[in-house]
């Protein structure tokens, strides 16, 4: 089994990424923010929860989310693996996946983080949002909220994992094909 973490602000390339990287490797893709927008969409009782959280763009408290991640992995008995596209977000919520992950008797191989600079990822973003149907793609100060929740509390994850080996950081600005190569050479030659 192989399961990978893919990192990135808002806007980095998370989803698309993950989409090559399950297609690739036959892996399941789990996001957790679409699985949140699932619930909001179909009005169920977490759904009605989260609501605001996410219009907002602050994060949802871990209990929730950790709750939504293992109820997803638990769906699949038998896969090649994870994609976990924006879970882990907190130390807590890391901690929590090694955890479950070590009572299926299998772990986290690579942590990947894709890298752009603010500004880009607002033009991004405010780009998709004229699309996307996300109430927290439109608005500026919504945006610049998500990139300070990933500062205070999905940064330091990065010396968590660099602490087990496990981190890696690639350039996510570019071609979509020049970065899937990038998180490829990672995958395979690490
Ligand atoms: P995303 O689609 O990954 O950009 O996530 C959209 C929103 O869902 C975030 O701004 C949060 O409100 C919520 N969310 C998604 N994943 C998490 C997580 N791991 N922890 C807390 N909140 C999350």
């Amino acid at each position: 089994m192989v399961n990978i973490v893919i990192f990135g602000k808002p806007g980095a390339g998370k989803g698309t990424q993950a989409e090559f990287l399950k297609s690739k490797y036959n892996l399941i893709h789990i996001s957790t923010g679409d699985l949140f927008r699932y619930h909001i969409i179909n009005k169920t009782s977490l759904g009605l929860k989260v609501t605001s959280i996410l219009e907002n763009g602050d994060l949802v408290p871990d209990k929730l989310t950790i709750e939504i991640l293992e109820n997803e992995v638990n769906k699949y008995k038998k896969t090649s693996g994870f994609i976990f596209d924006g879970f882990p977000r907190t130390i807590n919520q890391a901690k929590k996946l090694d955890e479950f992950l070590n009572s299926l008797s299998t772990q986290i191989n690579f942590t990947i983080a894709l890298e752009a600079e603010d500004e880009i990822l607002l033009h991004r973003l405010l780009k998709r949002g004229e699309t996307s149907g996300r109430s927290d793609d439109i608005n500026k100060e919504k945006i610049l909220n998500r990139f300070r929740e990933y500062n205070y509390k999905t940064l330091p994850l990065k010396e968590f994992y660099s602490k087990q080996n496990k981190f890696f950081s690639i350039n996510g600005v570019g071609d979509i094909k020049v970065i899937s190569q990038r998180l490829i050479s990672i995958i395979e030659n690490t």
